[in-house]
């Protein structure tokens, strides 16, 4: 037998996520989530930064420290050193910045040691996404000329603090404590000892950028209390400055109408961009969820067959915007392009598939006001006899509306452009933050995600609140028991965002 030929070592990735906004990731960073095929991601790091990576990839949780469940880090260092040398790809994602307190110097070393080729992609340290996010000037011309990022607490080995507390007291400007929930009666005691004012304006800082972005203000000499009473746990910052009094009460992130909201959002890439796109700029928090896998269909021959014949038919109908995307996509691939639809005229199941007909330079020539295929149905029969209808669908559609057309005297085909297969394995990070109660609302835009949605997740969905884009989507949510909170009218991602925003209000 021949020997094995020798595996080239993957690359690995040392990304920075940010603090946990997921459009504060860089460019580089959502190529390199893209590019691997193994991503190791701490605790910090939000589970929505993972939309970038392939589906094919293997995503690893390390785990939070001090859970018992927690990869230690050598543990960490050497399954991505082993993974790299199989001649995977691999993305180590921190929180934050991979340099600032992020051990980062510690793993490029093993990976030098091993031959292992490797990138550090820099990120937005939680300090500075809190300069942002709670508008804290860490840096100001009056108060601060300078700025310290300080490990509030330091390796557990080591029995002396190399911190010299004397320079921190002198130090002109801002001193931000990352890891300093714990150890604050230490730190602030010894600044305090050394000279800096015990009314010195501090912000305690949880969870920077995330919904659950929480911001308490006190003094050097209360901080320490303050953390023990209100059980404020780690991850936070504490900031120590004058520039502390400089923010206003409530930051522009703060202020957005959906703040401290969670929004899982399952269903299709093509509704949930536009649905993650609404929502986040409102404030709120989005986890995308495909909860469908969206495929070529079986067989392209009928569709083939139907594209070599467009000229024949007097209406084409298409049922959802994947069915647009897939029917012309083909039509390109195959060498033509729009003019092969000849005189047809065009109906579209929806505002949002009518939307997605523009992007072709097509305008549809009915929508039906109530979105659903009886609607279209009752539009076209009237004038259905002897006209030769085409009807576009994915697997999942119901025949409804050919059914019908057939009825009234049309002759219809319908052909299958597209399978909507299920996800078949929950996602571990969104069943956790449904069991914990952490996500406020699902968003349902169709039945077949309601049913994808209750078997991944089960029981898990009792603790949280479903927006219905329409009546199909909300019979198939009862149908499971759920009752939906909120329902859209009309049935567009537009008015379904407005609904949820209504029903936020109502609860304040
Ligand atoms: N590399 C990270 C820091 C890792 S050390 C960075 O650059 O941000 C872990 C500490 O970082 C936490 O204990 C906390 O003090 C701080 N931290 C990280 N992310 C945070 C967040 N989203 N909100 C508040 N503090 C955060």
């Amino acid at each position: 037998m021949n020997a094995p030929a020798p595996v080239t070592p993957g690359t690995v990735y040392l990304v920075g996520a940010g603090p946990g906004d997921p459009g504060l990731l860089t460019l580089r960073a959502a190529e390199c989530l893209a590019l691997a095929d193994v991503v190791l991601y701490d605790y910090l790091v939000n589970p929505a930064t993972l939309a970038h990576v392939t589906a094919r990839a293997k995503r690893v949780p390390l785990g939070r420290p001090g859970t018992g469940r927690a990869l230690t880090p050598d543990e960490i260092t050497d399954r991505m050193v082993a993974e790299a040398l199989r001649g995977r790809t691999v993305a180590r994602l921190k929180g934050g910045d991979p340099s600032v307190f992020g051990r980062g110097a510690d793993e490029t070393a093993a990976l030098r040691a091993a031959g292992v080729p490797f990138e550090i992609v820099p990120g937005i340290t939680a300090a500075l996404a809190a300069a942002a996010y709670c508008e804290i000037p860490v840096t100001q011309q009056d108060d601060a000329s300078a700025l310290a990022l300080i490990a509030g607490r330091e390796r557990n080995d080591k029995t002396e603090s190399h911190l010299d507390y004397g320079a921190l007291a002198a130090f002109p400007g801002t001193l931000v404590f990352y890891m300093g929930v714990g150890r604050a009666r230490d730190w602030s005691g010894a600044l305090i000892e050394r000279g800096r004012s015990p009314d010195t304006p501090v912000a305690i800082v949880r969870w920077v950028s995330r919904a659950d972005q929480t911001t308490v203000r006190c003094t050097l000499g209360t901080v320490a209390d303050v953390i023990e009473q209100r059980g404020l746990r780690p991850p936070a910052l504490c900031i120590v400055g004058e520039v502390v009094a400089r923010a206003p009460a409530v930051s522009w992130f703060a202020a957005r109408p959906l703040f401290g909201t969670r929004v899982l959002v399952p269903g299709s890439p093509v509704l949930s961009e536009k649905l993650r796109a609404r929502l986040s700029a409102l404030g709120a928090e989005v986890i995308l969820s495909p909860a469908i896998r969206v495929a070529d269909p079986p067989d392209w021959v009928p569709v083939d067959a139907a594209l070599d014949s467009l000229a024949t038919r007097d209406w084409l109908v298409f049922s959802s915007p994947n069915g647009v995307d897939r029917f012309f996509g083909r039509l390109f691939e195959r060498g033509g392009d729009a003019r092969r639809l000849g005189a047809a005229k065009i109906a579209a199941i929806g505002s949002e598939t009518a939307e997605r007909l523009s992007r072709f330079a097509l305008r549809a020539d009915l929508v039906p006001e109530e979105f659903v295929a009886e609607s279209l149905a009752r539009a076209l029969v009237g004038d259905a006899r002897g006209r030769r209808f085409l009807v576009v669908r994915g697997s999942r559609g119901r025949n409804v509306l050919a059914d019908a057309l057939a009825e009234a005297g049309a002759v219809v085909d319908a052909v299958l452009t597209y399978t909507s297969g299920d996800v078949e394995e929950a996602d571990p990070d969104v069943a956790a933050a449904l069991e914990s109660g952490n996500i406020d609302w699902v968003t349902i835009t169709s039945g077949s995600t309601a049913r994808s949605l209750a078997r991944l997740y089960g029981d898990s969905l009792k603790e949280t609140r479903f927006a219905s884009i329409g009546p199909i989507a909300s019979g198939a949510l009862r149908e499971l028991g759920h009752e939906p909170a909120v329902e859209a009218a009309p049935h567009t991602t537009a008015a379904l965002v407005a609904a949820v925003l209504r029903a936020r209000h109502a609860d304040d």
